[in-house]
């Protein structure tokens, strides 16, 4: 027994076999973006696609995670911090189930993102960018919240009154200024195809 009287119990289903039965892998594709860059917008059309493939995926949504399991936590440095913790580590719970996770975040912070990374093997960790200027979406203001922000009436928001660190090295940059959703789906499942998480041909066509 370990000295916090914690013992890891251990499984007799290997992912590899929960990945045998459901003919792909368990991967995190994980959204950094601005608010309103359109991170939820292409994680739920995505997320679309690859069901109608069959394939086991869920969507973890910030907002979401904030009004339950992060519910309680501000957007201070630390707390934000605290926020991408926990969904980093659910975002692994359903990694190990076989699932393919979207996860939507604005995750700020490039070492938040580093540690989210380092909880699964790195060819199942995938780091997208989606990428808009805060003058697009000030303009899109799709929950308005930056004319609030803008007004100083919600502190430590990203991007006007807190730092965006833009990835260092992601698998993937979508300019959502210049590529239609649609597109976007395609770029993502493309990837996943590209990286051996699916084994069906990459999905073409309209929506
Ligand atoms: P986030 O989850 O990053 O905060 P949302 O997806 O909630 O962003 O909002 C993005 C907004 O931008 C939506 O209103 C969406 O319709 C709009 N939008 C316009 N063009 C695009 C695009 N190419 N990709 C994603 N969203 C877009």
């Amino acid at each position: 027994m370990s000295a916090n009287n914690l013992t890891p119990q251990s499984s007799k289903i290997s992912l590899a076999d929960i990945e045998t039965r459901n003919k792909h892998k368990g991967a995190i594709i994980w959204f950094t973006g601005l608010s309103g860059s359109g991170k939820s917008t292409i994680a739920t059309e995505t997320e679309l696609k690859l069901f109608e493939k069959g394939i086991n995926v869920y969507v973890l949504d910030g907002d979401n995670l904030r009004m339950g399991l992060n519910k309680g936590l501000t957007f201070s440095d630390d707390d934000r911090k605290e926020n991408i913790r926990r969904a980093a580590e659910v975002a692994k719970l359903f990694y190990q189930a076989g699932f393919v996770v979207i996860c939507g975040f604005i995750s700020p912070f490039n070492a938040d993102r580093e540690e989210a990374k380092a909880l699964v093997p790195a060819d199942r960790f995938f780091e997208v960018f989606i990428k808009c200027s805060i003058e697009e979406c000030i303009k899109r203001d799709p929950k308005n919240l930056y004319k609030k922000a803008i007004g100083n009436r919600i502190p430590n928001f990203t991007g006007i009154s807190s730092p965006y660190e833009v990835p260092v090295n992601p698998e993937l940059i979508i300019n959502t200024e210049t590529t239609p959703v649609i597109d976007a789906v395609k770029l993502i499942t493309d990837m996943l195809y590209l990286k051996g998480i699916i084994n069906d041909t990459p999905i073409t066509g309209k929506t």
